[in-house]
């Protein structure tokens, strides 16, 4: 069944059972995970992705791949909700837990088809998935949070392999710092990092800054384009013409009616503009427009304003100056302001905003191209992710398999004391983690059974963090030479990897109201509305 396509069951196939409904859901989960396993590790491949509109995505990241294919089949939709579970609870480890999921399953089968009911079978894995957890947690390493080698360490092993790769040690720091620019106490706020990207020079050129940045120009080529001492209006109005005196029809019959009119608009906009002047302020940036005589004013009275700034901008904004965004210019006060600075970086066209009492940072992210910077953004948020987990949860383990490895011995070790065919079910699942170490050592082009079996044995004479490093290509003391990853990311892989498998393990009976495809319509404006239709063919 391997290499199926995704869709197995027809429109006039209402109803599948038993063994054969298991089958169909296995191999339709079996597809999926198949889908995106040649992109784990370092080595990974990464997969291009073109929607129905045309748009490419270059990716090697699994939630992103699974997110923008167009799956239509309810047990794979399971298995795409795995990696979304692990990416917002884990933010990593994607790929593992739907490769992990899809291994489970596929073992199940062989199980099943030893006459292994699949109660025992979910029962054993469950059970074996509490042992993982508690031998991840026996084997983790406790981390100091202001341990900056060890979160580099971390940052760049889930940054390998992802766009971030050519320059992660530079790009490592800067997450390290980053992230300890916005931790007190252990507990980091990522509500406080912003990325900002640009695209046109190298990943190697990326910066982190204090406070935030817009991409906008001013308004008035005479205003001025820092001011140290700022008093910043962060303005959700526009500073225009109010829309109903703009709609009134106004019949002139001489030019001294057209004249007064005028005055009278051009009054009202000098009126908005004296009345920021009043707060006090001295910069003012504006999500909506800004009217061409408002311009005028406003650099005449020597306050720098730009329009039509992002809607996320002014959000961070607001917290790195402690502003209030305004949301009705009539009602402005002084103490809406924020105080800072805002400096124009010439060399990109950027202002640069700190707070007096900054908090907050923005990772100005760098690359030649659009799909480079994307790419890159992708492994920067894994990296902030992981790094920020281990802060805050304190354990790390080692990476390139040894965690994966080292449970597996440990749940053989254990599956004696188990009884019945749930024991089977356990020993299944050891096999199932080997999966990681197979995977890793094929991607990288070794010989996965070769490489198995070394590992297996450095962890029976005490290897604990045995692995595999894909940079020299041996098996060696991963922690050591800085493949770390936090423990959290792995208990979180295979406990929702479980979870999916006995789900699907669970269902002995298909009914199909109609078409057993799920056609969602609440995506149409994504890359997979349109190919929806396409499922009951297959
Ligand atoms: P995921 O989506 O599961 O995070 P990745 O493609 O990021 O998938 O691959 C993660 C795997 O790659 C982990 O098992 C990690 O230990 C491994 N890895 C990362 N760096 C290295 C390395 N230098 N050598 C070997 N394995 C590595
Ligand atoms: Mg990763």
């Amino acid at each position: 069944m391997q290499g199926q396509p995704m869709i197995v069951m027809s429109e006039d196939s209402q109803r599948v059972k038993d063994k054969d409904a298991q089958e169909h859901n296995i191999s339709a989960a079996r597809a999926v995970a198949d889908a995106v396993r040649s992109t784990l590790g370092p080595k990974g491949m990464d997969k291009m992705l073109v929607s129905d509109t045309g748009d490419v995505t270059i990716t090697n990241d699994g939630v992103t791949i699974l997110k923008e294919m167009d799956i239509d089949n309810p047990t794979a939709e399971m298995i795409i909700e795995v990696a979304e579970t692990q990416e917002n609870e884990a933010g990593d480890g994607t790929t593992t837990a739907v490769a992990i999921a899809g291994e489970l399953l596929n073992n199940a089968e062989d199980l099943l088809g030893q006459d292994v009911h699949p109660t025992a079978i979910t029962k054993g894995f469950h059970l074996a998935s509490e042992m993982a957890c508690e031998e991840i947690d026996n084997v983790a390493e406790s981390v100091d949070s202001g341990d900056e080698t060890l979160l580099r360490h971390v940052a760049e092993t889930s940054m390998t392999g992802k766009g971030a790769e050519l320059d992660k040690e530079a790009l490592a720091k800067l997450v390290v710092d980053a992230v300890q620019q916005v931790t007190v106490d252990n507990t980091v706020d990522l509500e406080y990092i912003k990325i900002e990207t640009q695209t046109g020079r190298t990943a190697s050129e990326s910066e982190l800054l204090t406070g935030g940045a817009i991409d906008k120009d001013p308004v008035h080529n005479s205003m001025p384009t820092s001011v140290e001492d700022a008093q910043i209006l962060l303005l959700n109005d526009a500073i225009e013409i109010e829309e109903a005196e703009a709609d009134t029809e106004v019949s002139v019959t001489d030019p001294d009616q057209l004249q007064s009119f005028l005055d009278q608009e051009e009054q009202q906009l000098k009126e908005k503009v004296q009345q920021i002047k009043e707060t006090g302020a001295n910069v003012v940036l504006c999500q909506d427009g800004i009217d061409a005589m408002a311009q005028h004013y406003l650099a005449k009275e020597d306050i720098l304003a730009v329009q039509q700034a992002k809607q996320s901008d002014l959000g961070f904004l607001k917290e790195v100056l402690s502003a209030t965004i305004v949301t009705d210019l009539a009602n402005v006060t002084a103490t809406d302001l924020g105080a800072g600075s805002i400096t124009r970086n010439t060399s990109d066209d950027l202002f640069y905003i700190e707070g007096d009492d900054a908090h907050g940072v923005t990772l100005l992210l760098r690359g030649s191209t659009d799909h480079v910077v994307d790419e890159l953004e992708r492994g920067i948020t894994d990296a902030l992710d992981v790094v920020a987990q281990t802060v805050s949860d304190g354990r790390a383990v080692a990476g390139g398999s040894a965690i994966e490895i080292e449970v597996a011995r440990r749940l053989r070790n254990s599956a004696e004391s188990v009884s019945g065919r749930e024991q089977l079910a356990v020993e299944t699942f050891a096999d199932a983690l080997e999966l990681i170490p197979r995977v890793l050592a094929g991607n990288a082009g070794l010989d996965s059974i070769d490489t198995l079996v070394e590992l297996r044995s450095a962890h029976e004479d005490g290897e604990t963090y045995a692995g595999f490093d894909v940079e020299s290509g041996e098996v060696t003391n991963t922690y050591e030479t800085g493949v770390v990853e936090p423990a959290h990311v792995k208990e979180q892989a295979i406990s929702s990897a479980t979870e999916a498998a006995n789900l699907v393990l669970q269902i002995d009976d298909i009914i199909s109201a109609g078409d057993l495809s799920t056609n969602k319509g609440d995506d149409g404006a994504g890359g997979m509305g349109g190919m929806g239709g396409m499922g009951g063919a297959m």
